[in-house]
């Protein structure tokens, strides 16, 4: 980031590839209230329209867009493809959560003529994007805001700013006019200005705990302004009795490790049966062996990419010392294996028994292991967090599952999947510092427009009764 220009740059290569100017925030805002009235005003069917044609335009461009989330991120092409997949499923879930659980009802009866439930639209929403995925999540939140009626100012990640160009690009080459969504590149003090702006309705924020928080206090005397938070996690997965060893681990390695473990529903506590500590490691030890790492266009296919850049990629090896420096136990040490570039080994660290343990979202390749001895004790490691995103048992009996179910503290509670792949046609979000009871992805509708209810007859029809002389 230069003094007005952002600069991206490629992880896997260290390379930059796209300058930008920082956006004028006053003047996104002041296009944005100008654009609203029109576009609340437009029907239904128009707005939803023009979410299908941008579904789309995004399928005719999937593997450039697929190409540039892959050079921007570093993840491998084959994840991008699946993120691209993402934003366009979204409009087909977006549609159909809109008409579910907002949209409009009518209640008839005689006596009191019509009882109509409608929703409006807020107005000028923001929409603050983290670079994890950096196209499906704030398309998460533009979807649902543009159907319901809102006008929406995209601020990209400004590590990710050339995807959030491309993928408003798309809107708007859909038919959206360019006042209903802009992009406004920039960072924290771009974002903190959008927050502020008396003008903005709402924001809409993905990102990591600390800057929810900074938001949600700088909001604190402006109880009008809607605000949905959704933040990181310290994700616990949960092995119980089962033979199936080979599958568990490799659950566990999508759970921990895809996306280099850049995913806010990564696991990154590992909560291990004692009995079957040493066949479970043995079997991770046998994957990570096996696992290619490399550059998003590398053939064969990587597993994994780089991290975003050299500062996460030094946070993440940092920590992992910090654990050893306190009593933890490698059993994979963590490598950069290319040089300063920001590609780093998943590392696997036993934990048990370290008391200084920070809850903390450590966003990367470490998993935290600890072993226990009686699943209840297992429950209560796994809540032993402030964050309530994601969590997943691996074996254990239905009986157990249903334990497990009804004493985790999180929003999405898996059994014998992975804690990271949340369908977006389900609510997602999480409790604690997770999220603010706003979940994403199917409840975004919820956010996106507020309820009017009125009671309606075609003529005034009353007549005094009680307290009156007749
Ligand atoms: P981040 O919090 O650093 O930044 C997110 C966005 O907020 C960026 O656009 C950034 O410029 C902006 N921002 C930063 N400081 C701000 C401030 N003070 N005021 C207003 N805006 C500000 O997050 P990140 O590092 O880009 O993304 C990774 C984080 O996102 C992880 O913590 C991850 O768990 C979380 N995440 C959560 C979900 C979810 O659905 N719960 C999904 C993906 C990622």
């Amino acid at each position: 980031m230069s003094n007005r220009h952002i600069i991206s740059v490629e992880p896997a290569t260290g390379e930059a590839f796209w300058e930008g100017e920082i956006g004028n925030v006053d003047a996104a805002v002041v296009t944005a209230c100008k654009a609203w009235r029109h576009w609340a005003a437009e029907p239904l069917a128009k707005r939803v329209e023009l979410m299908r044609r941008f579904a789309n335009e995004v399928r005719r461009q999937e593997e450039a867009l697929a190409t540039l989330i892959s050079r921007e991120t570093g993840k491998p092409l084959w994840e991008a493809r699946s993120e691209v997949s993402a934003v366009i499923d979204q409009v087909e879930i977006s549609i159909r959560a809109y008409g579910e659980r907002t949209g409009q009802r009518r209640l008839d009866s005689a006596l009191q003529g019509t009882s109509a439930l409608r929703h409006r639209p807020h107005g000028v929403m923001v929409v603050l994007a983290p670079y994890n995925s950096p196209a499906h999540l704030p398309n998460g939140h533009i979807v649902p805001a543009l159907i319901a009626g809102n006008v929406v100012i995209l601020k990209p990640s400004e590590k990710t700013p050339a995807v959030g160009e491309f993928l408003v690009g798309c809107f708007h080459r859909a038919g959206v006019p360019e006042g209903v969504l802009q992009l406004l590149i920039g960072g924290p003090e771009e974002g903190q200005m959008l927050v502020a702006h008396a003008d903005v309705s709402g924001i809409l924020f993905t990102g990591s705990a600390p800057t929810g928080i900074a938001i949600n206090r700088k909001l604190a005397s402006t109880p009008n302004k809607i605000v949905t938070l959704e933040m990181g996690g310290n994700n616990p997965i949960l092995v119980w009795d089962t033979p199936k060893i080979g599958d568990v681990a490799a659950l566990i390695i999508q759970s921990a490790f895809t996306n280099a473990g850049q995913r806010c529903t990564a696991a990154s506590r590992l909560i291990v049966k004692s009995s079957m500590y040493f066949d479970l490691i043995a079997e991770l030890l046998k994957l990570l062996d096996r696992m290619v790492i490399g550059a998003p266009f590398d053939q064969p296919q990587p597993f994994m990419g780089p991290m975003i850049d050299t500062r996460a990629a030094d946070l993440v090896t940092e920590s992992f010392l910090y654990f050893l420096s306190n009593g933890g136990k490698a059993l994979a040490h963590m490598r950069r294996p290319f040089g300063d570039l920001p590609f780093v080994t998943p590392g696997l660290i036993d934990v048990t028994g370290v008391e200084d343990r920070p809850d903390v979202e450590i966003f990367g390749p470490l998993l935290q292991i600890i072993r226990a001895d009686d699943f209840d004790e297992a429950i209560a490691e796994a809540n032993n967090t402030r964050f309530g995103l994601s969590a997943s048992l691996l074996g254990g009996s239905p009986e157990e599952y249903n334990r497990f179910w009804s004493n985790i503290r999180a929003g999405i509670i898996n059994w014998n999947r992975p804690t990271n792949a949340p369908s977006a046609s389900a609510p997602v979000g999480g409790v604690g510092l997770s999220g603010n009871h706003r979940p994403g992805a199917y409840y975004s509708a919820d956010h996106c427009a507020y309820p009017v209810s009125s009671s309606e007859l075609d003529q005034p029809r009353a007549s005094v009764g009680v307290g009156f002389e007749q």
